[in-house]
């Protein structure tokens, strides 16, 4: 069976069903509702267990990503019946990755299956929020048992603040952004996205999440003339976002089926562990020139050696990414050896380089997020805007 889904981030659909009931105004324009009234035989309404296309994964041969289901709900209700049919289905699957993204979070728990533990390694579970209407569904995906978790801001046709806390955001291993697509009348119309918005949101999220923006959606191609009439080409997006080198696909499985890695930062999606093998991020292989170091210089690094292992040792965890543990300094106001924070420090001769209240513990992969997305770091206080330090003197001897 050849993989068959145009959708951009899985390879095949699989519906156990046809048919869903609206839960909110995210899905005022289902694509559901509007593909089975464009002159099929089906009702939308009505949730009816499919046939032939059932068993489908037991047919795919080839390692896929499965989205599930797209033409229905699976946690709906009327497939209680026969949703355990189902899950011996992605059981018996491991090759594969089954997606499964609803607007009913808070129906998992109750009909996971008996098996689950902590989750399956073959099953990502979603949850979409297109407005802050469905901001209770992010609390529920949180709450859910599953090894790896994901949010579709799709479509996109509210501001969504994420404000949660870094430990929340670290467990949304993935976030799908889009606009809607349609037209300005009749029944396929569309709601505006903003750029705002989606900025905010890749913006809010943390460095462990990959971020998939799929599509600007049809306002947003209108408003910036582009070609494609929907926004899904990402060399037409404006810099703001291509800056952000947003991973394209999570396509990397192991043996086993598990989503291991995101290829734009190396980052495993599971452990949140770098890989450098996989990362696109430049990492420094060889060692920079040694600059030729003044006494001064050398005595101050002395110094800073000892303060920042003990630093270290009473700070073990990485301030980023708190899953991991800290094994360097990073520094929010710079290393010079000349500048002072303020005129406490100035009086002690207590400079940036060793001033600890600027001192962020952090895992390589934190410090690396960090520098790669200095605005997102500004606004979580990771860094400080150097500008507005008042008393510090010169920053001409920077290490
Ligand atoms: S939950 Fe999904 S499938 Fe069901 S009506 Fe809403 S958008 Fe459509």
């Amino acid at each position: 069976m050849a993989k068959d889904s145009k959708i951009q981030w899985t390879d095949a659909t699989w519906n156990v069903a046809r048919g869903c009931s609206k839960v909110d105004e995210d899905c005022k324009y289902c694509y559901m509702y509007r593909d089975s009234m464009n002159g099929t035989r089906y009702e939308p309404k009505e949730v009816i267990k499919t046939k032939t296309v059932f068993d489908l994964p037991l047919r795919i041969k080839e390692p896929s990503k499965i989205f599930t289901s797209s033409l229905t709900d699976f946690f709906h209700e009327d497939i209680d019946i026969y949703r355990d049919e189902a899950w011996d289905i992605i059981r018996n699957c491991r090759q594969h990755t089954f997606q499964i993204l609803t607007k009913r979070p808070e129906r998992i728990e109750e009909y996971l299956p008996s098996d689950w533990g902590e989750g399956w390694n073959n099953v990502w579970l979603g949850t979409s929020v297109g407005s802050e209407n469905g901001r209770q569904r992010i609390y529920d995906i949180l709450k859910v048992r599953t090894k790896t978790r994901f949010i579709s801001f799709e479509p996109l046709w509210s501001r969504v603040d994420m404000n949660l806390d870094i430990s929340d955001l670290i467990r949304l291993d993935w976030a799908i952004i889009g606009g809607e697509s349609g037209n300005e009348n009749g029944k396929y119309k569309y709601r505006p996205c903003e750029i705002a918005w989606i900025e905010e949101l890749i913006a809010d999220l943390t460095p462990t999440t990959a971020i998939f923006v799929k599509q600007l959606g049809t306002h947003l191609a209108k408003k910036l003339k582009l070609t494609d009439r929907h926004g899904g080409d990402i060399d037409e997006w404006p810099g703001s976002f291509k800056n952000k080198k947003l991973p394209k696909t999570m396509d990397c499985i192991n043996g086993d089926g598990r989503p291991v890695e995101n290829r734009d930062t190396g980052l495993c999606a599971t452990c949140g562990k770098l890989d450098r093998k996989l990362s696109k991020i430049k990492l420094p292989d060889d060692p920079k020139p040694i600059k030729k170091q003044s006494d001064e210089m050398s005595r101050m690094m002395a110094i800073y050696a000892r303060v920042a292992a003990k630093f270290l040792k009473r700070n073990p965890r990485c301030a980023v990414i708190p899953t991991l543990p800290a094994v360097e300094v990073h520094h929010r106001a710079g290393r010079s050896i000349t500048a002072y924070y303020d005129e406490w420090a100035e009086q002690r001769g207590i400079c940036l380089l060793l001033d600890e209240r600027l001192y962020l513990p952090v895992s390589r992969e934190g410090h690396i997020e960090i520098e790669r997305r200095p605005e997102w770091a500004r606004k979580m206080g990771f860094t400080e805007d150097r500008l507005i330090l008042a008393k510090v003197r010169s920053e001409n001897q920077e290490l």
